[in-house]
């Protein structure tokens, strides 16, 4: 029955959905098939079709105008136009115009007809290019009459083929004529006047036809919110299905354990470490499942608080998995979780490729009795034949290589367990409430005590022989040295091939004096695991390598990062890489070598100089490339605002986010008739049925 009445809503709400834009008068077959190429099939659709900037005629103080700046001025004719011929039909036209105190000159090109038009004392409204120092304009657009207000502002819209702006909109402003009052609001009443929203019908007919720049900002903070809120609404929506659909675990474990573990350590956590752990084992405890996304620079410590988190499994009776995208870091994690888990008795067991024949079954077998309580690898370890005992946590690490399938192949299992996700690349708040909107986020924003700061530089290829020489001092010293090659967008080979040309180069340049390792994607996982083997004990001092070592290798011996071509890496890969070095108690040393041509290309440069700290970088790069851009073409799952802006209206994303979430659990949205429209979107969506959605 409840369903029935959502249908019929919906169809109520979109009725101007199912209008025809030919019934716009104007449209016909013609422009209807170039609005449709544009996707416009609908009334609403072309009232959604919002300006993409605006022509701004509003009257310009002409004390305020720019050089160059485009103004309309209102002004009285002062002289008589004086018109000059040259060639036959070129000519130029000039008078001069009264503008408040200004006396200024009004320059036409090639409209002489304006001569016999234009009287002495006669108010005109000019507009066109301002040029300060000879206090002339050069006329674009005039008009014999005073200013009218509600011309000021004029909107632009895409078009396509044939279709001109002012067609679109003559065709915008009739549909608002014409269906202006069946416009459907579908926020209620209550929320628009707790945020003073402007009606959707006042909303759109002030964003196409805005009178001045504060409707036209009333007009867009109601768009904002509207945005957010529903996309917030299908996030928040489907987190509550989750939590309340996939039954979790409860998992309780003597907290007095926990804290005797963590005194175990030769060091006492940090403050945002101890802020998550509890964040972490909170959810761990309710019966929900946890779908949590850990944020944490490079260094900040997350592979002590996964300890923490398996271990509290482990005391709840259960087995922690930790995933991670290659061999070399799950060895790595073994390492160390080893030795940290094995003083409380927890058998750590590694799980990988060239783990085989015997061993394997055994190790499997092992598992498969709960003899193993934590095993470590990569994504084998939700493969068919891995069978827990009982699976209660699944950590794992950086979290872009990890979705949706290997979360459903964990389901498909029979297994439920809390899922973590950690990742080194700090994403802004922003985006990380929207991206992953139905996960609950945590953020590690403290680096332990007594970190140095890798001192970065910046320079150009001619610099090239002097790093080389500052590598072979600290080599000399006993360190180590990173080599990252030019990056080839989108080329794999070509990367291989850098790499290569530039381990030849180096062999010869330190010929007789160090050695030099080469690790590429192209090598077998053995050989991949030598040469790391190779760096790692320091028979090879420098390495030369593609970006393959961005993920969380760890050789604290190493003290010097050269990037080439640095200019091609995002900041956060950047970030990355330089976090490859700094892990040790010696001071470190990024070299960006890079010769960027545009602006944002060198401020990009200069921030990896300025700051250390992966989180105000991650904001920097989000102002300079926008949200689309930031996660790279690969990355789905961004949702596209039409009016909203993630960065700019993050203040908003944050209100929209908490009134979704406090919406979603209340009773009165799901009964109420004031949601009914709300509800029926959320049905239209899909979230509330379970369909599929990202
Ligand atoms: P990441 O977040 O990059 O995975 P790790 O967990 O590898 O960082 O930690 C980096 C280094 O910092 C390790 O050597 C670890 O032992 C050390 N570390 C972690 N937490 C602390 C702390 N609270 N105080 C001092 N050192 C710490
Ligand atoms: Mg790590």
């Amino acid at each position: 029955m409840k369903q029935r009445s959502l249908v019929l809503h919906l169809i109520k709400v979109s009725e101007l959905t199912n209008l025809s834009i030919k019934t716009i008068k104007g449209i016909g077959d013609e422009t209807a098939q170039v609005l449709e190429e544009m996707h416009i099939h609908s009334v609403q659709d072309l009232l959604e079709h919002f300006p993409y900037r605006y022509e701004d005629y509003e009257l310009k103080d002409l004390a305020n105008a720019k050089q160059d700046e485009k103004v309309t001025v209102e002004g009285k004719v002062h002289s008589v136009p004086s018109l000059t011929y040259y060639g036959k039909k070129r000519s130029r036209l000039t008078f001069r115009l009264l503008v408040g105190r200004y006396l200024i000159t009004v320059t036409c090109f090639n409209r002489p007809y304006y001569k016999s038009k234009l009287e002495i004392d006669q108010t005109v409204t000019v507009t066109g290019k301002w040029d300060q120092h000879r206090q002339t304009i050069t006329l674009q657009e005039l008009q014999f009459s005073p200013f009218k207000k509600n011309q000021s502002i004029e909107p632009v819209y895409s078009t396509k083929a044939n279709l001109t702006v002012k067609a679109m909109r003559k065709f915008i402003a009739l549909a608002l004529n014409q269906y202006g009052n069946q416009i459907e609001d579908m926020l209620p009443q209550s929320i628009r006047n707790r945020y003073k929203l402007l009606s959707r019908e006042t909303a759109l007919k002030s964003i196409h036809l805005p009178r001045d720049h504060g409707d036209l900002k009333q007009a867009r903070r109601r768009f904002v919110y509207e945005e957010f809120l529903l996309f917030q609404l299908k996030m928040q929506a489907l987190r509550k299905r989750e939590r309340e659909e996939t039954p979790g675990m409860q998992q309780l474990f003597d907290l007095n354990q926990l804290v005797e573990f963590t005194n175990l350590l030769p060091f006492p956590l940090t403050g945002a470490q101890k802020r998550v752990v509890n964040e972490i084992t909170m959810d761990m405890k309710s019966p929900y499942r946890m779908n949590r996304l850990l944020q944490g620079d490079v260094g900040s410590g997350k592979t002590v608080v996964a300890a923490v988190a398996l271990y509290a499994t482990v005391l709840a009776g259960h087995q922690g998995a930790l995933m991670v995208p290659t061999e070399i870091l799950a060895e790595q994690h073994a390492e160390s979780l080893i030795h940290m888990l094995s003083k409380v008795n927890v058998n750590v067991g590694l799980l990988t490729g060239s783990v085989k024949g015997k061993a394997r079954k055994e190790l499997l077998q092992s598992v498969k009795e709960g003899n193993i309580h934590v095993l470590i690898g990569t994504h084998a370890l939700i493969q068919d034949e891995v069978i827990y005992k009982s699976l209660g946590l699944v950590i794992t690490d950086e979290q872009h290589r990890f979705g949706v399938g290997q979360r459903r192949i964990l389901r498909e299992k029979g297994e439920n367990p809390d899922v973590l996700f950690m990742t080194a690349t700090p994403i802004p708040r922003t985006l990380a409430i929207t991206v992953f909107g139905e996960m609950d986020v945590s953020i590690i924003d403290e680096m332990p005590a007594g970190r140095k700061i890798i001192e970065t530089y910046w320079v150009k290829h001619d610099m090239l022989e002097r790093i080389l020489q500052f590598v072979h001092k600290e080599l000399s010293a006993g360190r180590q040295a990173y080599v990252i090659c030019p990056l080839i967008e989108e080329s794999d080979k070509l990367d291989v091939q850098n790499a290569i040309d530039v381990h030849s180069t180096l062999v010869h340049y330190f010929a007789g004096k160090w050695k030099v390792g080469l690790m590429h994607g192209r090598l077998s996982s053995d050989e991949k695991e030598d040469v790391m083997k190779q760096f790692s004990v320091n028979e090879v001092q420098i390495l030369v390598s593609t970006t393959v070592v961005e993920v969380g290798v760890n050789v604290p011996n190493a003290t010097v990062m050269v990037i080439y071509d640095a200019e091609r890496f995002g900041l956060s890969q950047l970030h990355q890489l330089r976090g490859r070095v700094g892990r040790g108690d010696a001071q470190s040393y990024c070299i960006l070598i890079a010769d960027p041509k545009s602006e944002v290309g060198k401020e990009r440069m200069n921030i990896m100089t300025e700051t250390n700290d992966g989180f105000v970088l991650s904001e920097r790069d989000l102002e300079l490339r926008g949200p689309g851009d930031f996660f790279g073409k690969k990355q789905s799952g961004m949702p596209e605002f039409k009016v909203a802006d993630m960065v700019h209206d993050y203040r908003a994303l944050e209100v929209a986010r908490t009134d979704a979430a406090q919406l979603v659990n209340s009773e009165a949205f799901w009964q109420d008739e004031q949601f009914a429209k709300l509800r029926s979107y959320l049905d239209a969506t899909g979230v509330l049925k379970g369909d599929k959605f990202d």
